[in-house]
């Protein structure tokens, strides 16, 4: 078979990752009032990166603070001049995305091909997308003169950080609210070379506010009575344990949460494109994305025919270094998901599912886990009902397009779906029966600034991203 030579990536393109690092409050880089520091790992070596900040109570009230002070003059500006701030951030972020793209995928295992091709391009362009509402709020349909929220606590996780953290803090700022973002415990490094970027647009000290930490920061955050607006984007199981703490209060919640979306494949499908929709759904980012398609429907008749593509496709993807432009699928992101992802995988063997994963070398250090596919999957397993957020595929068929729909809606979740047929006719009537926020038909992952994302049941509720993305940081 024809090899490729290593093809790495600059690692000094990333700059220097300062040893140990504090918070950004005020504009400013700052000590933790506490002692306690963690530790951040490059997944694909276990090599420390950094140390940063676990952040305190105290730190967390500071932030709010700064961010309160921050907010009478920053909604004052006009929303021309807020704008103005925003394509400035924007264009630095194009201008340094190499360096973003390279420390992103040391700080998060995935590859360097995504990171740059995907994640920053999205980056930027969720911050020219939002520079653009900035003076324009009154045509957003929210009412003539629409108000920010206030302060807004925005807890993010460890699959997107940047684009996550993009998602959160572009509309809030275009719509006139101040913000201090928590970054998960295992991703802070990117979050924090954005607060240098805030510095380098002239970003008026205390708009946006990053305070590292892990869980408890993230708890003492979304808790603060003096935050208006909560975006959280994570597991359903924090997600519900903020809900529950918000309840009876005057603070506003989004949440963003988990998934197990259904991509179905009918039998007049090109399989060769579907096929390549069923690898991108499932094994961009390591299948840690919230609206993976890790559900495969495939409509009986062409179960084989499509199982001996995928399994030929699936043998091409090159796992290893995420600095290598050649690699497709990274590192898991830490230990601990790499023993999630273990534990579900086994109990799909032992509650008898066919495991099959292409012969594939993994490096001896770091977190791997090679691509994965269960067939002979019935509704019941583990694998079928739980979000694995990791490389693991289960296949499950259908016969009818009735069985289709009831077989995807049979899941708490409700983040995506992906739908794969020659009819338009189909698509279309599938579209409206799925239970998904987002439904991609004859494509899946594809996201745009201008498109709402969100879900429905246990996969939260409100919507980030499009015009839609702008009411959960407006007083309507
Ligand atoms: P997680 O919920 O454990 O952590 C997410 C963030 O919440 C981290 O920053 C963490 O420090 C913080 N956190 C943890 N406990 C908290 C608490 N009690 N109060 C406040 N904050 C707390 O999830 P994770 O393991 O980091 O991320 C994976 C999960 O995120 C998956 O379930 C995935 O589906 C979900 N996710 C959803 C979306 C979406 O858009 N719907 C996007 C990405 C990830």
């Amino acid at each position: 078979m024809f090899e490729y030579a290593p093809a790495p990536e600059s690692r000094a393109a990333a700059g220097e990752i300062a040893s140990s690092n504090g918070h950004f409050i005020g504009g400013e880089f700052v000590g933790s009032s506490g002692k306690e520091a963690l530790k951040t790992v490059d997944p694909s070596t276990e090599e420390v990166l950094a140390e940063f900040a676990q952040g305190t109570e105290e730190d967390v009230e500071r932030a709010v603070k700064a961010a309160r002070d921050a907010f009478g003059p920053w909604s004052a500006l006009p929303g021309a001049e807020r704008g103005k701030y925003l394509f400035r951030i924007a264009r630095i972020i194009q201008e340094r995305s190499r360096e973003l793209a390279v420390l992103e995928s040391i700080d998060n295992g995935k590859p360097i091909r995504e990171t740059r091709d995907v994640d920053l391009p999205l980056v930027a362009a969720h911050f020219f997308y939002y520079a653009g509402w900035a003076d324009k709020l009154e045509f957003a349909s929210y009412g003539p003169d629409p108000k920010p929220v206030g302060v807004a606590a925005q807890v993010i996780p460890w699959n997107f950080p940047l684009l996550m953290l993009a998602w959160k803090i572009a509309p809030a700022l275009a719509t006139g609210n101040t913000v201090v973002l928590k970054p998960a415990e295992t991703t802070p490094l990117t979050a924090l070379r954005f607060a240098e970027i805030c510095r380098q647009a002239g970003l008026p000290k205390g708009v946006v506010n990053i305070v590292t930490g892990d869980g408890r920061t993230g708890a003492a955050l979304t808790a603060h009575p003096g935050v208006d607006k909560v975006a959280f984007t994570g597991s359903t199981e924090v997600g519900r344990a903020i809900a529950r703490t918000l309840a009876g209060t005057r603070t506003r919640l989004s949440l963003e949460l988990g998934g197990k979306a259904a991509n179905i494949v009918f039998d007049d499908a090109p399989v060769d494109q579907a096929v390549e929709g069923i690898v991108d759904g499932i094994f961009f980012n390591q299948g840690h994305v919230c609206c993976a398609g890790s559900r495969l429907l495939v409509q009986e008749s062409v179960h084989d025919e499509v199982m001996e593509s995928l399994k030929r496709r699936m043998a091409t993807l090159r796992v290893g270094d995420p600095l290598d432009k050649n690699t497709d699928v990274g590192a898991i992101n830490s230990a601990a998901q790499l023993a999630r992802i273990r534990e579900l995988a086994d109990a799909g063997e032992a509650e008898g599912a066919e495991r099959w994963s292409p012969a594939c070398e993994l490096p001896s250090s770091g977190y791997w886990f090679a691509p994965t596919v269960f067939t002979n999957v019935s509704a019941t397993h583990r694998v079928a009902r739980e979000e694995i957020f990791g490389p693991v595929l289960s296949v499950l068929t259908f016969r009818t397009p009735e069985e289709a729909v009831a077989k995807a809606n049979n899941t708490p979740y409700g983040l995506s779906a992906g739908i794969w047929t020659e009819k338009g006719s189909r698509i279309l009537w599938m579209a409206s029966k799925l239970r998904a926020g987002v439904v991609w038909s004859n494509t899946f992952n594809k996201f745009d600034p201008t498109s709402p994302f969100g879900g429905y049941k246990e996969s939260g509720y409100g919507r980030e991203g499009g015009r839609h993305g702008l009411e959960a940081y407006l007083d309507v």
